[in-house]
């Protein structure tokens, strides 16, 4: 039996093995593979770098939507960039938004997963609330006058069409469109093997938002396993909602969740040692804590 495996990142590797190839083309942008592996099940591969799976795809979903929209008081109007998937936009649409957009760079994306992978988008794109548009998320930001209480970057890594989203420029067009209470998340990297990567991320995103927090899940399909998400802002600071509203909230969206907790969302932004001194963060819980730095513009 034949195994995946992406490239080695610091000399490290992680393989799964594959029972049978589903699909192997190329769109105008990347090679698109799915893959039917006896860990993930149903995998979803762009240019080599494994993006989501049906068995796991869960863990980075729940945490990439559910932390930042429970952050936000009342959140209503939503862009997920990249995405073509769908997982994200199926969180989204857990939460009783008005209108939530997605805009995916790559159709053949969307209707590879959509053929081969529907249980990780469920009904979302058929929701009257979802809007699908295939175009290049960095142009959309730049160009639409739209205001959005939360965007979500789930896209491939910094390189090809992606290379963009993790631009200063790309931060200063999501701030204008967020406002005061928005908050963007990304996902950034592995703090074990991508360190530098996930330092850059932020210190990226404080030149452009006063309030920048790094919080931790473990995704065995990703390189490093130990993985970061980074949620900027101005005003909202998503490491400090009260569990009792999360949890009055999840009771009220009723879908259930395979990761996600009130408890685990505070406990998310907790940092190891070696972390909050990389990032200059602190934990919210840690008794020894200093204020956590709000970086001035
Ligand atoms: N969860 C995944 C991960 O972190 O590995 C991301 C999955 S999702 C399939 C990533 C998507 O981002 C891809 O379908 C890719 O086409 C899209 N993408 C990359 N650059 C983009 C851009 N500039 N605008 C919109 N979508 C983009």
């Amino acid at each position: 039996m034949r195994a995946f495996a992406e490239p080695f990142r610091r000399g490290w590797r992680q393989e799964a093995l594959v029972r049978d190839t589903l699909y192997d083309g190329h769109s105008d942008f990347q090679h698109i593979q799915v893959l039917d592996t006896i860990p993930f099940g149903r995998m979803l591969v762009l240019d080599d770098a494994t993006q989501t799976s049906e068995v796991e795809e869960y863990l980075y979903h729940e945490m990439l939507v559910h932390v930042p929209m429970m952050a936000h008081p009342d959140p209503q109007r939503v862009l997920v960039i990249g995405g073509g998937d769908g997982g994200a936009l199926r969180r989204v649409l857990e939460h009783p938004v008005r209108k939530a957009t997605m805009v995916e760079i790559d159709g053949e994306v969307v209707r590879v997963s959509r053929a081969l992978l529907p249980a990780i988008a469920g009904d979302a794109f058929d929701d009257p609330r979802a809007e699908l548009i295939i175009g290049d998320g960095v142009r959309y930001l730049r160009e639409t006058d739209e205001h959005f209480d939360v965007i979500l970057v789930d896209s491939t890594d910094p390189v090809g069409p992606a290379a963009d989203l993790f631009g200063e420029s790309f931060y200063r067009d999501a701030r204008r469109a967020l406002g005061e209470d928005g908050l963007i998340v990304t996902q950034s990297g592995s703090p074990l093997v991508m360190l530098d990567e996930l330092k850059d991320a932020v210190a990226l995103m404080r030149r452009v938002f006063p309030l920048v927090r790094t919080y931790l899940c473990a995704i065995p399909l990703y390189p490093g396993v130990l993985w970061s998400f980074t949620a900027a802002s101005v005003n909202c600071d998503p490491s400090a909602v009260a569990p009792a509203a999360i949890a009055a909230r999840l009771r009220a969206n009723g879908a259930p969740t395979g990761w996600y907790t009130p408890a685990i969302h505070r406990a998310a932004f907790a940092l190891p040692n070696f972390l909050a001194a990389a990032l200059e963060m602190q934990s919210p819980d840690d008794p020894a804590a200093l204020p956590l730095p709000i970086s001035g513009e």
